[in-house]
């Protein structure tokens, strides 16, 4: 269902007004995670003033280890839904588990994070949403393995599927991931799906982000998902990698050279 062979043309997902694919790029911003009301409702609003037309937010985080911050889980997700009361944003969030399927009935586009790629009961359940998914590259998955689990949520009759370049392992250490540029031009040569890259997480340096974000909009991205935050060096995750909101508006102005936000 995801293959070219069988849909010509670029699939375009629409959420609430926000086309995805087809031409239509989409700015997914915000932190990794959610940390509180006043901080997630502050960075929606400069977010937005930058040009950015997706929140994104976690409130369940995948951590590697089980004694670092896990997420503000339920009331994560109840400050997104307020930011989305409150500026009208369309919200991005990532789910880990079939038993919080209740929890996102309000939340725009589900994500499936890299390390629940290949859950595969998982995907049988989204299969079965409306929502759009946002089906991110596993840390060590191929491309074929990532259309096969797009196929998983397609094939149960959720035919909104995103895909997401957001870097693999590599031996390369001096980035958190290795961005696998030539994925978006393979990805979308195979298949109809809109395809974002995620240069924040692909680079894990907050430096890197504006080059990896341009190439990606130059390999034909259908969007971009990155990071910011209102204080950095205080992030309850991910910090290194997160841009304040000013150095965001100012890739945000560089970028629209070259896209057309609507
Ligand atoms: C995230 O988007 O915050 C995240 C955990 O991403 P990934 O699954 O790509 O590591
Ligand atoms: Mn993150």
């Amino acid at each position: 269902k995801a293959n070219r062979k069988f849909h010509t043309d670029d699939t375009i997902i629409e959420v609430r007004g926000q086309k995805i694919g087809g031409g239509h790029f989409a700015v997914m911003a915000g932190p990794c995670s959610v940390e509180s009301e006043p901080q997630i409702l502050e960075i929606t609003g400069s977010i937005m003033q930058s040009g950015a037309n997706f929140l994104r937010g976690g409130a369940f985080k995948p951590r590697t280890s089980p004694y670092a911050f896990q997420g503000l889980e339920r009331n994560g997700i109840k400050f997104l839904l307020e930011c989305k009361r409150e500026y009208g944003i369309p919200i991005v969030t990532e789910i880990m588990g079939i038993s919080d399927i209740p929890l996102f009935e309000d939340v725009d586009i589900i994500q499936v994070g890299a390390r629940n790629m290949q859950n595969f009961r998982l995907l049988k359940e989204l299969g079965h949403l409306k929502q759009p998914i946002l089906l991110k590259r596993g840390l060590a998955n191929t491309i074929e393995e990532l259309l096969m689990s797009a196929e998983y949520i397609m094939s149960g009759g959720n035919e909104n599927v995103i895909l997401c370049e957001r870097g693999i392992r590599t031996f390369e250490t001096y980035t958190r991931n290795t961005f696998d540029l030539s994925a978006i031009p393979m990805i979308k040569r195979i298949s109809h799906l809109p395809v974002i890259a995620d240069p924040s997480h692909a680079a894990g340096l907050d430096w890197m982000v504006e080059p990896l974000a341009k190439a990606a909009v130059a390999a034909g991205a259908d969007g971009i998902m990155i990071e910011v935050h209102n204080d950095p060096p205080h992030a309850l995750s991910d910090g290194k990698q997160s841009l304040t909101p000013a150095r965001f508006a100012e890739i945000m102005e560089k970028l629209k050279t070259y896209i057309s936000l609507e």
